[in-house]
């Protein structure tokens, strides 16, 4: 087989879906799934985890839009979800509680910035919740020098700092005493041309997984196919790495 008929899993996107609180689109930047499914069937890109856009940038409506999405992904067999926690919205707690147990649903979703928290005062709210069964989040970039010692008091906590493209997330994952920190190549600053190179350079592949976070598709994967890397790399991080830590997505 070769590398371009692998099916890829994007670890990271959104959507919208016709709320009020969808950012707007443009004639040259759109985010509706009928859109993005199709850069992703011409990138050969087989399964995505998302959290919508209203339930992310926005948290008016954090628990409705957990609810839609868990119903969406349970009847749509190539989206999976990230259930978002406001740490404020207590029901965002219960809900996850119920949500993890989904074959669709691959772990939590934290945004700090756009729901104004600080990730300081309630990361060990969020991380405690995250260790006791074993979760996988998914995190905004924020205060990445902080969070190796979280990783370390939560090690059964599986974190993954979004977005590649700084020396801090690569200082994070390395740091990280039992080795559960880990970062997605979601969004543009993957475009850095020696970023990837750098990141595996200092913490080998193992803990780099692929997302497109909106951007286009095609774009986002020939940044991780054409990169010179061994073979074996890219077929990690555009695919295994994802089924290691979310063995859910084994058939994806
Ligand atoms: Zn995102």
């Amino acid at each position: 087989m070769s590398l371009s008929e692998l099916n890829v899993i994007d670890f990271h996107s959104h959507f919208n879906h016709g709320s009020p609180l969808d950012p707007a689109e443009t004639e040259i930047y759109k985010f509706g799934l009928d859109f993005l499914k199709k850069g992703y069937d011409y990138a050969n890109i087989s399964s995505v985890g998302f959290s919508t856009y209203a339930g992310v940038l926005s948290n008016k409506e954090v628990a409705e839009e957990n609810d839609y999405l868990y119903n969406l992904a349970l009847d749509t067999p190539w989206i999976y979800q990230w259930v978002v926690i406001e740490p404020r919205h207590e029901e965002t707690f219960e809900q996850a509680k119920k949500m993890l147990d989904s074959p669709k649903c691959l772990g939590l979703k934290i945004h700090s910035p756009c729901h104004e928290y600080s990730i300081a005062e309630y990361a060990d709210k969020i991380f405690s919740f995250a260790d006791e069964r074993g979760a996988v989040v998914l995190m905004h970039p924020d205060r990445m020098e902080l969070m190796p010692e979280y990783a370390d008091r939560y090690k059964n906590m599986k974190l993954v700092i979004a977005h590649l493209g700084t020396v801090d997330h690569v200082n994070a994952i390395e740091t990280a005493k039992y080795g559960n920190i880990y970062t997605d190549t979601s969004g543009v600053a993957s475009s850095n041309n020696n970023i990837l190179e750098y990141a595996i350079s200092r913490i080998g592949t193992d803990r780099i997984l692929f997302g497109t976070d909106t951007y286009a598709a095609g774009f986002q994967r020939g940044r991780i196919e054409y990169a010179p890397i061994p073979e074996q790399d890219k077929i990690k991080i555009l695919r295994e790495n994802a089924i290691t830590l979310c063995p859910q997505l084994k058939n994806a």
